[in-house]
């Protein structure tokens, strides 16, 4: 018997529905030239309380040169009112290529002998964090493979425990977000009382046949209990998620309109939604060629997915990876991506030692090679104010308390000086020269945009203090 689709069950089956996925293609379809509901869905949107996924769905439709360019302008519109100019940087940390999965996308995928297998001792991690400390990180995001016996969750709290306690000069990685295996409620638990940020998983595909053949084998290859990962983690405390999908691996509208159901689901059972959402595309590996994909999504779509994504969940971050090249960076800043990562390193103990060609412990190709100092100077240079800020979790502002502020439009008031605080701290501690004399400026110009007066000369104070050394302000 069919299931009904049901965004509040606790069920895959109901609330990420293939029947009303589909219904909501042909829907879209269908009105892809309905001008009077486009115009309908666009004033909608314009009030900056997001879409359904049948409305964006609508929108990912438009090819029209004036309805693309508005939805553009709009996108725009929606990331400067809540994000300003603020992009908030943070790095991958490899602990661990050990994969028990299957993936066939994943060059960690266990049949694959070539790759160079590699988990790192605590020491190791300490080396690693410290590297990332001295790069100027503030904010990482865990990633291991899924393997009981190499990387049980007694690992990852322990790696948690460590890094959390590195104090390197005035080093510090004050958030750690988690990107491991869907696991049970209890593990969740563990790993909200460790101290994590957001815990972070992507879904790859949400069509269930197609999901089944990407992971022929291993405990992934559980689908249902993958994509009820979320309500699991959210049952065990965690309350800042993050979800994504891997774009090229089924037709992108399926799991564009898979990831806004996700998030809707999530909304309806647990009154919050993700965090933060990623936008990863597939990409050339070890042992995988993209060739073999035949969804890979060109530029101009994936411009499209991030605008349409964009005005449909202000509220949610969005988050780039090194993945992408730098023009590409550049067009999704502006269209909605709040999150970058820097200098990243994909392999296993890549930041103390680059790999050489012929190790291969990588997870994907990084078309980003830029320096973190290199990408803040870019980014400087392109008018943003790259952030380090951590402080939203650490001052317990975490899940709906979160939304509620950035609903109301509260939460600007403590990105803006957070930012320019954790910028100056980075100029002053890690940047080269210029990047130091550009952040210089960036940050007088920007102090003046501080709109309460009060908070204004307390980040004036708190700017001086940074210069005599003290360090961790936040508002
Ligand atoms: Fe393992 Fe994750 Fe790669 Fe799959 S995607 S093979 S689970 S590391
Ligand atoms: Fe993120 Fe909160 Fe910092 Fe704003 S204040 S950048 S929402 S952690």
């Amino acid at each position: 018997m069919e299931t009904i689709y049901n965004a509040g069950s606790g069920q895959a089956a109901e609330f990420m529905s293939d029947r009303e996925i589909r219904d909501t293609m042909a829907y879209a379809k269908a009105h892809k030239a309905d001008r009077e509901l486009i115009t309908s869905i666009l004033a909608k949107a314009r009030e900056c309380r997001g879409l359904d996924h049948r409305e964006a769905a609508v929108l990912l439709e438009q090819d029209e040169p004036d309805l693309r360019e508005e939805m553009f302008r709009l996108a725009r519109d929606i990331k400067e009112r809540f994000y300003g100019n603020r992009i908030v940087m943070f790095a991958p940390l490899y602990l661990s290529n050990y994969c028990v999965n299957g993936c066939v996308y994943c060059p960690y995928h266990a049949r694959n002998r070539s790759i160079r297998r590699r988990k790192l001792t605590q020491e190791e991690i300490r080396r690693e964090v410290i590297a990332l400390q001295d790069m100027g990180h503030k904010r990482l995001a865990l990633e291991t493979g899924e393997d009981p016996l190499h990387n049980p969750i007694e690992y990852v709290l322990e790696s948690i425990q460590t890094i959390y306690g590195i104090k390197h000069r005035n080093g510090a990685i004050r958030r750690v977000n988690v990107n491991i295996a869907a696991t049970t409620v209890e593990n969740y638990r563990r790993l909200k009382e460790a101290g994590i940020g957001t815990y972070i998983l992507f879904q790859e595909t949400y069509n269930r046949t197609n999901y089944e053949m990407l992971h022929p084998t291993g405990p992934k290859s559980d689908y249902a209990y993958h994509t009820e990962a979320m309500d699991r983690a959210m049952e065990g405390g965690i309350d800042d998620v993050g979800i994504g999908v891997l774009f090229g691996l089924e037709t992108y509208r399926y799991d564009f309109i898979g990831l806004l159901m996700h998030a809707e689901h999530l909304e309806a059972r647990f009154g919050v939604g993700p965090h933060t959402i990623s936008v990863p595309r597939l990409c050339p590996a070890d042992d995988i060629d993209t060739d073999d994909f035949k969804n890979c999504v060109p530029d101009e779509v994936f411009y499209k997915i991030v605008a349409v994504l964009r005005i449909a969940v202000p509220y949610t971050g969005m988050i780039v990876s090194t993945r992408e090249t730098p023009a590409c960076r550049r067009k999704v800043l502006e269209l909605g991506v709040s999150q970058l990562s820097g200098g990243s390193r994909t392999s296993v103990g890549g930041y103390v030692q680059e790999e050489k060609p012929d190790e291969n412990s990588a997870q994907f190709d990084v078309s980003d090679r830029r320096t973190l100092d290199e990408v803040v100077a870019w980014l400087l240079d392109l008018g943003y104010l790259p952030s380090f800020c951590t402080a939203c979790y650490r001052e317990g502002r975490t899940g709906d308390r979160f939304m509620s502020l950035v609903k109301r439009g509260k939460i600007a008031d403590c990105c803006l000086p957070n930012a320019l605080l954790t910028l100056k701290e980075y100029l002053n501690d890690y940047a080269s020269p210029s990047t130091r004399a550009l952040g210089e400026q960036m940050i007088l110009k920007w102090l003046e945009a501080v709109p309460r007066e009060r908070v204004r000369e307390n980040v004036s104070r708190f700017l001086a203090a940074i210069d005599e050394g003290r360090r961790d302000f936040r508002f």
